[in-house]
């Protein structure tokens, strides 16, 4: 028993357990020796002398616990751990995961889907604490596909009648700027890149809530967002030097990922901002445009509320009546005006309409999907005249032998697949 305790490369007695990644490894602190990858139990006088002990050898003390619920507990504690978490978190995540193999919708999925499950139920248990954990990097810490991982999260949260909140954004933007390389003096930061870190979590955080305000968060990813309006607020916080940057030269030097939909995020910030400006006085007179927007977000945001009631017409309600006369008789012509409740882009059918809307007066403030809608939206519901039908018509003959293939089709068919 004592040579179990010991390193078979250098003798040392200094074995550490170390939780890399969620794999369980034994690792001499000496010379750094691997003894033993995934343990599956210890025993409770074993752990304190972090010794392997197999599952036969156990005191029993957890025998009740099948093999599959004991790795798994191990596997949410040492996510837990990697992740930094909480005691707290630790408890409900496992209690989750017990919960969660107890439930016969758990007991026949596959071993990889057991393995995701313990990730899901720490995931689950972050969100409830409004801890910023995104799926993305549970996936990558778990090496799991994302629609695999998604999947068993839904069930989990079926199975067990879990009220997930939604990820909290303040706090997203908080732990996402943590990990831009823009705060400190750096050999590929030039000097003019640097900026404060408290500064621009504060700003980050308003464009963030003016996004949310103007429909750009809702239903989407909150990462690329949240890498836009950093872009956004580090711009405005010192122009001169960094209007010429772009979002793609931004993201490498405080190096993390751009995400493909945060320049379309960008832009719809950016629309959103020049909408803002046009009712500044002060800013009508200076012509701003994309980039010159940038120098004025400050100002912008000071007066957001203000500014986002004059810039978009708020009775879409009433638009929409307006509009729904009109739709019987245009609907062939232009599908979907009415519905977008008179949106700026419109198809080629009705220029005119798009065209007045989107220079003239305020628009309704409506999510980018409606405004530009990428599907012809569909004119009416069902009509009466389908939902008539019983089911009991007569069928034809001749309407089934259309089904039907003729000699000649016959000899033709057999002819290609010449079996
Ligand atoms: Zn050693």
């Amino acid at each position: 028993m004592a040579e179990r305790g010991r390193c078979p490369e250098c003798g040392s007695a200094a074995l550490v357990e170390d939780a890399h990644y969620a794999q369980q490894q034994l690792v001499c602190a000496a010379c750094g020796c691997v003894l033993a990858e995934g343990l599956l139990t210890t025993t409770y006088t074993d752990e304190e002398h972090l010794r392997e002990v197999a599952y036969s050898q156990s005191t029993g003390q957890k025998e009740q616990l099948s093999r599959c619920l004991q790795r798994g507990i191990r596997r949410v504690q040492d996510l837990c751990k990697v992740l930094q978490l909480p005691t707290v978190f630790e408890e409900t995540a496992v209690s989750y995961f017990q919960r969660a193999l107890q439930h016969p919708s758990f007991h026949l999925v596959s071993l990889e889907k057991k393995e995701l499950l313990g990730g899901c139920c720490v995931f689950v248990t972050c969100r409830q604490h409004n801890w910023p954990l995104t799926m993305g990097t549970i996936c990558s810490l778990l090496y799991a596909k994302q629609e695999l991982f998604a999947s068993v999260y839904l069930s989990l949260q079926k199975e067990l009648g879990l009220s997930v909140p939604a990820l909290s954004l303040g706090d997203l933007v908080k732990t996402h700027l943590n990990s831009f390389r823009l705060f400190q003096h750096a050999a590929d930061v030039p000097a003019p890149f640097v900026e404060d870190k408290e500064k621009m979590v504060a700003r980050t955080m308003q464009i963030v809530e003016l996004a949310s305000e103007t429909w750009l968060v809702t239903g989407r990813h909150p990462i690329p967002i949240v890498t836009a309006a950093a872009f956004l607020s580090w711009q405005s916080l010192q122009p001169p030097a960094r209007l010429t940057c772009t979002l793609a030269r931004f993201c490498k030097l405080a190096g993390v990922d751009l995400p493909p939909p945060a320049h379309l995020r960008l832009k719809e910030l950016l629309e959103i901002l020049l909408r803002m400006a046009s009712q500044l006085a002060w800013l009508r007179v200076f012509k701003v445009d994309k980039k010159t927007v940038v120098k004025h977000i400050g100002d912008l945001l000071q007066h957001r509320i203000f500014l986002l009631k004059n810039a978009f017409c708020l009775e879409d309600g009433e638009e929409q009546r307006a509009a729904a006369p009109g739709e019987g008789s245009l609907g062939g012509r232009c599908p979907g005006s009415a519905r977008a409740a008179g949106g700026a882009a419109q198809e080629d059918g009705c220029p005119s309409e798009g065209k007045r809307q989107r220079e003239g007066g305020p628009r309704p403030l409506l999510p980018p999907c409606l405004i530009n809608p990428r599907k012809r939206l569909r004119t009416a519901a069902p009509s009466a005249a389908d939902s008539a039908v019983t089911g009991d018509e007569p069928i034809s003959d001749s309407e089934i032998e259309q089904y039907l293939r003729g000699p000649e089709e016959i000899r033709a068919f057999r002819k290609a697949k010449a079996w």
